[in-house]
Parts: structure tokens; C-alpha cells; sequence
């Protein structure tokens, strides 16, 4: 089980000298070797067969008693040398310093058909990073973190993976609502995958420190195995740099946008240079429509990380990137110009995207304003975005507004008691249209075909993560696989699947873990 490891992450970037295990200020370092925790009784609850693939390890080695050793830390690979990262990070807007993988270790990489994988274990115990916390995870946290990464890859929304999800048999104490009642949980560990797990905040610890060989090195390191495209020299590949992952963030958060995900905390220590949807923590996902929700019961009172503002908090965040490779440019405006370039790109692929929810797809100059009065119209009265698109490829060329409307009807949560005047407003929204779709030259069905491939029937509504923790939380693991393979396709009609096609329940609407989730994991 398992060849072709490989470290480039430690052999080319300079480590921690000193090798104790304790909280400290790590200089002059992108890491510290640092071992995972044995744990006391490590069960496997569930894995992900493509990830398993992905990495050549067959379905009777992941059953063996070997893989659930190494990939809950409780055994280390010969010549595998784990370490955890150090990064800083923007929190909330504001600088936090050294931050670091707290409760991440990674493990080792593998190169497995032509892909390179880093594998790291998250909540497999204490690393110098730590800080005032424990390095590790609870069993809640873990199935949303392992469940959300395999559904957004099937959407195809760019993310880090998960392999495996295991229970370390140890308890874990966290007070969930930071209200002075904590309570011991069933400590988990997921070991997720990626390409890199660099992010933002690896560069911007260098820079605070003016540490620029450091910052140079791995600012190298990344432009060649993860930029290989890059082939410009001097300043200009860092410029480069910063262009590619001002793009890869634009589209990841247009994805985003695309299938009402919200990330919760986009802080710069969470934002990957690989334009990955990384550190599944208090994410939710839209069930009304609502540029202003955010799932994150910290971020309630400024709601920095709301829906609408993900576009805008991209931007923030690269500008702290480029000030951070400001050390290696030593100019202002070329970094300013790739900045300034943002709001346009960001404006163009949402524009697009929103389009193509539509099924408007041939022709270039469609009006914003059909956006933009549609945004208005889903916050009009509570629309449930998932089943309003999906229901909106019913359409037909020739239907009227009201039939229109009335097919759309089941996404409102409360379809009785609105005023006329909401119902008016919607008319003169289809009326615009059902104009515009006229021009299609697509037939219905082919329209509805295509429409479906971007506006998913499934994913994983709050509350449907929460059930499958209450049962896990008893010892029924089924519904994280039920889930897990219902979210491998989040596009196609799976008829004995309707019922997760469905509103949230109203018993969820204000529960903890449902609409509202803490940081504390
Ligand atoms: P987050 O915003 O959850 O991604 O975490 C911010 C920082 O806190 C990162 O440096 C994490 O590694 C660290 N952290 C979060 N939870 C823990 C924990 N239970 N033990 C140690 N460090 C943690
Ligand atoms: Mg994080």
C-alpha cells in the first residue's frame, strides 16, 4: 500500500530547528516536524472510494488494520517525515499573526498517475501552532468537513478532497456556543487531500517577519510545482503568480455563488493559492435566498463573510497577498494594476454564470438589469435558491408569465398570505424573461438539459449535515454514506432520492447546527 511518496514541501523549503513540540514563534521556517498523537481507540467510519483510487490504495487495504493506523496518526510511514505548517493570517480584518496548522499535520505526498497529492491528517493532536487550543477535532465538525469536500468536487467546485473520516475513540471537550457550557464530544480525524494546502497566510507570516530569502524560497517553490505554466523570470513570474491566483479565486468563488455556498470564514489563513475551497468550518449553504446570510454565529453581528460579500472579501483578501509578495516586486503600481483588474473579471464570470442559471446561452448581450431585478425578486419573500433554479428549467418558450410563475411557486417558503404586489413584480420579471428566452435557439428540452448541469438538484443543505451527525453521534454511521453517495451527483434526477429535494424543514430553521454554526470544532 502506498508508493511513490514523496516530501517536496520539507526537503525544499527550510524547517523549525528546534524539533520540541511546543507552543512558540517559529522564525526563519515554513514548518516544524511534528509527530501526529496516538489515539486511544481509532475506529474507521467511513471513506471516499475516488479518493482511494485516486491514490492507488484498493478497498480491502483501506478495511486493513494498517490504513486506519496511518490515517489516524497512530502510525507513521517509514521515511515519512509529518510536519505542521507555519502561516499567519488577516481574522475578521484584522491581523492575527502566527497562526499555523494547529490541529493539521500533514503527513506525506504521493504521486499517483501523474497527480501529486499532500495527505494530512486534521485533528490528530498538538503542533507548536496550537496556540491555546487542543489540535484536535470533534466528530460534528469532521463529518461536515468530509461530506462537504466530496459534494463540492462533484460539483464541481474546486476543493480540497477527503479520504477517510475516523473516530480516534478519545473525547474531545468544547463549549459549542462559547457560552460557558462545554460538554466532551467524540473526537474525530479526517485526512484530507490537496494538491498544496499553501495559503495566503504562508506568505504573509514571511512578509510581517521581512524574512524575504524565506518568502523568495517559497514563493519559488510554489511557482514550480504548482505554476508550471509561469516560464516568466525576475519580478515578473511573481506578478505572474499573482494573476493566476487572483483567477483561480475569482472562479472559485463564482462557483460558490453559483451553488449557495458560504464559506463562513474567509480569512487570509484560509484562502488556498490554488484557488481551493479549503477549512470546511461554520460553511452553510443558501437555503432562502440571501446575500446577507452568514452561517457563522462569530461573524453574526458585522456578517463580513455573508453571501454577497464573498465576491468583495476575494478581492480584500489578495490584496493582502500582493502586499505580502511586495517584498519580492519592490513596486507599487504593477501589483495595483492586477488588483484593480478584480472587480471586472469578478463582475464578467458572475455575469456569466448567472446567465447560464437562466438558460440563456446565445447571446452575449443579455441585459444585467434581468440579474439584478431577479436578485430583488428571490429576496422578495423567502425562495429557496436550490429548488428555484432547478424548477426554472420547467419553462417552457411559450408558456405565459402566470404559468411561469406558478411553476416556480413551490420554491417560496410560505406560498400563501404574500402581497399582490410580490406576485406583480414577478409577472413583470417573467414577462422580461420568457422575452428573452424566445431568442433561445435551443429547444426546450435541450435548454433544460443543459440548465441542469449547473443548477444542482442536491447538496448539502445545513440540515441534512445535521442529520447525519445526531445519528452518528449514536453509532449509526449510514447516513454519511447515504449522503456521501447521493452527493456524487448533485445534477441528475435520482428519483428514490426526492425526498433530500426538498425545503428545509422547519425544525431547522434556527437550530444549532442546522442554520446557525460556531466556530468551535
Ligand atoms: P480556522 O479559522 O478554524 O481555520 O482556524 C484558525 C487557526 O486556529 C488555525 O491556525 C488553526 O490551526 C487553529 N485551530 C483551530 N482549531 C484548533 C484546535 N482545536 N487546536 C489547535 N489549533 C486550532
Ligand atoms: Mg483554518
Amino acid at each position: 500500500m502506498l508508493s511513490n511518496l514523496n516530501n517536496t514541501f520539507s526537503k525544499e523549503l527550510p524547517a523549525d530547528k528546534d524539533l520540541s513540540n511546543t507552543r512558540k514563534q517559529v522564525l526563519n521556517a515554513c514548518f516544524s516536524y511534528v509527530l501526529p498523537s496516538k489515539t486511544a481507540k481509532p475506529q474507521l467510519l467511513h471513506v471516499s472510494e475516488e479518493m482511494l483510487l485516486a491514490i492507488g490504495i484498493s478497498k480491502e487495504e483501506a478495511s486493513s488494520e494498517d490504513f486506519l493506523k496511518i490515517f489516524t496518526g497512530n502510525t507513521v510511514l517509514e521515511n515519512t517525515h509529518p510536519y505542521a505548517m507555519c502561516y499567519g493570517g488577516h481574522q475578521f480584518g484584522n491581523w492575527a499573526g502566527q497562526l499555523g496548522d494547529g490541529r493539521a499535520i500533514n503527513l506525506f505526498e504521493i504521486n499517483y498517475n501523474n497527480k501529486q497529492w499532500a495527505l494530512q491528517l486534521k485533528g490528530a493532536g498538538e503542533t507548536p501552532y496550537s496556540r491555546t487550543a487542543d489540535g484536535l477535532a470533534v466528530l460534528r465538525s469532521s463529518v461536515r468537513e468530509h461530506l462537504c469536500s466530496e459534494a463540492m468536487f462533484h460539483l464541481g467546485v474546486p476543493t480540497t478532497r477527503s479520504l477517510s473520516l475516523s473516530l480516534s475513540g478519545d473525547q474531545v471537550m468544547r463549549d459549542i456556543m462559547y457560552d460557558g457550557n462545554p460538554a466532551y464530544e467524540k473526537g474525530a480525524i479526517v485526512c484530507r487531500l490537496a494538491p498544496s494546502f499553501i495559503r495566503f497566510g504562508n506568505f504573509e507570516i514571511l512578509a510581517s517577519r521581512n524574512d524575504l530569502a524565506t518568502l523568495k524560497t517559497l514563493t519559488d517553490y510554489t511557482i514550480n510545482h504548482f505554476y508550471p505554466d509561469i516560464t516568466s523570470e525576475g519580478k515578473q513570474k511573481y506578478l505572474d503568480l499573482l494573476v493566476a491566483i487572483r483567477d483561480k479565486t475569482i472562479d472559485m468563488i463564482v462557483h460558490w455563488q453559483r451553488v449557495g455556498f458560504v464559506h463562513g470564514v474567509m480569512n487570509t489563513d484560509n484562502m488556498s493559492i490554488l484557488g481551493l475551497t479549503i477549512d470546511y468550518g461554520p460553511y452553510g449553504w443558501l437555503e432562502g435566498y440571501d446575500h446577507g446570510f452568514t452561517p457563522n454565529t462569530t461573524d453574526r453581528q458585522h456578517k463580513r463573510y455573508r453571501f454577497g460579500n464573498q465576491g468583495y472579501i476575494g478581492m480584500w483578501n489578495l490584496y493582502k497577498l500582493a502586499n505580502a509578495l511586495y517584498g519580492l516586486i519592490d513596486e507599487v503600481e504593477p501589483l495595483q494594476e492586477i488588483l484593480d483588474e478584480y472587480e471586472k473579471l469578478y463582475t464578467q464570470k458572475y455575469n456569466a454564470m448567472f446567465f447560464e442559471k437562466l438558460g440563456l446561452f446565445s447571446s452575449d448581450d443579455l441585459p444585467v438589469s434581468l440579474l439584478t431585478d431577479l436578485e430583488k425578486n428571490l429576496h422578495l419573500t423567502e425562495t429557496d435558491y436550490i429548488i428555484f433554479f432547478r424548477t426554472l428549467a420547467e419553462i417552457s418558450k411559450n408558456d405565459t408569465s402566470e404559468t411561469a410563475f406558478s411553476k416556480i411557486t413551490n420554491a417560496f417558503y410560505t406560498s400563501d398570505n404574500f402581497p399582490e404586489t410580490v406576485k406583480t413584480t414577478w409577472l413583470n420579471w417573467f414577462s422580461n424573461y420568457l422575452s428573452l428566452l424566445s431568442s433561445e435557439t435551443l429547444s426546450d428540452e435541450e435548454r433544460k438539459d443543459k440548465m441542469n448541469l449547473v443548477n444542482p438538484k442536491y447538496v448539502l443543505r445545513n440540515y441534512m449535515a445535521q442529520l447525519a451527525i445526531e445519528e452518528a453521534d449514536n453509532g449509526n454511521y449510514n447516513l454519511i454514506d447515504e449522503l456521501y453517495q447521493l452527493l456524487k451527483k448533485p445534477y441528475s434526477e435520482q428519483p428514490e432520492n426526492e425526498k433530500w429535494f426538498a425545503k428545509r424543514p422547519e425544525w431547522a430553521r434556527n437550530k444549532i447546527g442546522c442554520s446557525m454554526l460556531s466556530c468551535s470544532s
